[in-house]
């Protein structure tokens, strides 16, 4: 009969694992169409009303949309109403409510990943699962190699602490105010802050690696959905 399992439909509704669904079936937490059900393997139909402690819920299809943003765009909800938003470029992306992972400045560039996936949200988004991240800086002016070298050894102190680098590079075959950087951090406006404390401007700055992704087949201003595979690898 077609339906989805009742323990799996608990458990794409976010609530829990599959396996502690069937713990809380049997143990009467949950109702389809007023009813207790205590048999795991129930049936649920597309009409059917399933409320689990009396509070209704759907499986949700969860999505993980990339994009590259384009300068110029406000990453949070901007409270001036004129402002054009990154929501406007994935608004085709999806009919659920997707929300970014971390945020972007304004003027910067590159990869951002937006999901409706909370548990996934939340771990990045709070430092509890770092994420490796590539910037393509452009500076004001060339960066000293001393300079380079106080943030290659993570010396750099701002007001919330060691901004720790992972590694950081003059662009091959370009002036010296190009670096690439890559660090995990999660501190807002980062990269802008670490740069400022040694008196350089950030005249460009573009996300060119998010976790495993890079902007491959991506132009500016595009999304797409990641791959099964993808979505593993972000853990
Ligand atoms: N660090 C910044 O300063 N700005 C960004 O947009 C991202 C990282």
């Amino acid at each position: 009969e077609a339906g989805m399992r009742l323990n799996k439909y608990i458990a794409n509704s976010g609530i829990c694992s599959r396996r502690d669904a069937d713990i809380y079936i049997t143990a009467g937490n949950v109702r389809v169409n007023g009813e207790v059900i205590t048999e795991m393997g129930y049936k649920v139909k597309l009409t059917d009303e399933v409320k689990f402690d009396g509070r209704r819920i759907t499986p949700e299809k969860k999505e993980y949309v990339l994009l590259n943003k384009p300068s110029g765009f406000f990453v949070t909800g901007s409270l001036e109403k004129n402002n054009r938003t990154v929501m406007d470029l994935i608004a085709n992306a999806s009919n659920a409510k997707l929300d970014p992972i971390g945020k972007l400045d304004t003027s910067t560039t590159g990869l951002l990943l937006f999901t409706n996936d909370g548990t996934l949200a939340k771990n990045l988004g709070n430092s509890k699962k770092l994420i490796r991240q590539i910037y393509h800086v452009e500076l004001n002016k060339n960066l000293a190699q001393e300079d380079l070298e106080k943030i290659r050894e993570s010396a750099i102190l701002l007001e919330d602490g060691k901004v720790l680098v992972d590694d950081i590079s003059y662009v091959e075959n370009q002036p010296k105010r190009q670096v690439g950087l890559e660090l995990k951090s999660t501190k807002p406006h980062v990269v802008q802050r670490l740069f400022k404390k040694l008196g350089y401007d950030i005249v460009k700055l573009d996300r060119v690696v998010y976790g495993g992704l890079t902007k491959k087949d991506l132009p500016k201003g595009r999304f797409r959905h990641l791959t099964k595979q993808e979505v593993i690898n972000l853990g």
